[in-house]
């Protein structure tokens, strides 16, 4: 995907970029306020919610466009850039007339292909940083649609937020991390920036540090965290929003891995890792050969592909040595499900010739 730099002038190209500011935009004040506090901590990029898209009715809505020239403010008098969250076109054009710098699609509007259309189209012949945040629910097609969209729009500053994903059981998390998927979101577009968002995935204080790290060491470029004056009377997301001071001693702590340069040990061990997976994939070859003559076997002797007691026995046994070897049950449980369910496949397909 031909991209451009989502970095602005002024703006440290080294990871990780911060986005900072409270959920929502209340008052001119606690806009300010917060602002100065993130400005004083080195923070240049201000994120405000201006609409919010609330799961029920009756919670606070977003101020609308009249703080739109509280973000100008900010943008005039401490020289941040400021950042939006737009899902429709109307929202789009409001944010380009009152000069808001980056525009970024909430969780709600990328997975809606007819809502992410619009904002592209009103982007059409617009040069802005747009930010796609992950769809609600964990689809990586959805996700990167919603990122073409934009794309075929014209706009090349692009980057993708990971909010983490819907779930029903929030026991820990807000939103389940899944870091999987923009790992393989990365995979596929390697020249995408990838920026976390620590504080819709914990959905409270205590996880934004620990998530940070992880982003960090999961080589994200940013983190967008969500900071407040104060956090405790924010009128939306109070439980995860952290002070400027918070926000700023969260930062100091963080270690950021960015060797890229490997060491003679590692190359050495890295080397035996690839022969090792050679090894894997011969003799998994191998065993579904072996497999497949099995099922010519069967079908020749008018035998059904699955015999369960045989099945049981090798997961059985094959997990009881696992351990043995020092590996974890569930894990080999998954890796010889895998593997029986390819070979049953492999058998079913002998059976149909
Ligand atoms: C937000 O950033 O305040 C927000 C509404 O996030 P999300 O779209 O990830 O739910
Ligand atoms: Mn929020």
């Amino acid at each position: 995907m031909e991209l451009e730099s989502i970095l602005l002038p002024g703006v440290d190209a080294k990871r990780p970029l911060i986005i900072a500011g409270p959920c929502s935009a209340e008052t001119e004040e606690q806009v300010m306020e917060t602002a100065r506090r993130l400005h004083a901590r080195g923070v240049k990029i201000f994120r405000a919610g201006i609409w919010k898209p609330r799961t029920k009715p009756g919670g606070f809505e977003g101020i609308g466009v009249i703080g739109l020239p509280w973000l100008k403010r900010v943008h005039n008098e401490l020289g941040m850039y400021t950042a939006v969250e737009v899902a429709t076109a109307v929202h789009v054009r409001e944010c380009l007339a009152h000069g808001v710098d980056i525009l970024w699609v909430g969780a709600r509007t990328s997975a809606n292909p007819f809502a992410v259309q619009e904002i592209a189209d009103a982007l059409e012949g617009v040069d802005i940083p747009v930010f796609v945040k992950n769809p609600v629910n964990p689809d990586l097609d959805l996700w990167i649609g919603a990122i073409e969209r934009i794309h075929n729009a014209g706009i090349r500053r692009i980057a993708a937020i990971h909010r983490g994903f819907s779930t029903f059981d929030k026991k820990i998390y807000r939103n389940l991390p899944q870091w999987h998927i923009p790992i393989e979101l990365k995979r596929q577009i390697p020249n995408l920036p990838l920026i976390c968002d620590p504080s819709h995935i914990g959905g409270k204080r205590e996880l934004i540090a620990p998530l940070c790290q992880q982003a960090m060491d999961l080589n994200f470029d940013g983190l967008i965290i969500e900071s407040h004056c104060n956090p405790e009377k924010a009128w939306s997301d109070a439980a995860q929003q952290v002070t400027p001071e918070v926000l700023d001693l969260i930062l100091s702590t963080l270690v950021i891995r960015d060797m890229t340069q490997t060491t003679e040990n590692l190359t050495a061990l890295r080397r035996q890792i690839d022969e090792l997976d050679n090894s894997l994939l011969e003799l998994l070859a191998r065993r579904m050969r072996v497999s497949e003559e099995i099922g010519t076997y069967k079908k020749e002797h008018n035998m059904p592909i699955l015999q369960e007691q045989r099945y049981d026995e090798i997961l059985k046994n094959r997990i009881t040595q696992a351990e043995k070897m020092g590996m974890d049950r569930e894990f080999m449980k998954n890796v010889l499900v895998a593997i029986h369910e390819e070979s049953v496949r492999h058998q079913q397909e002998i059976m149909k010739q």
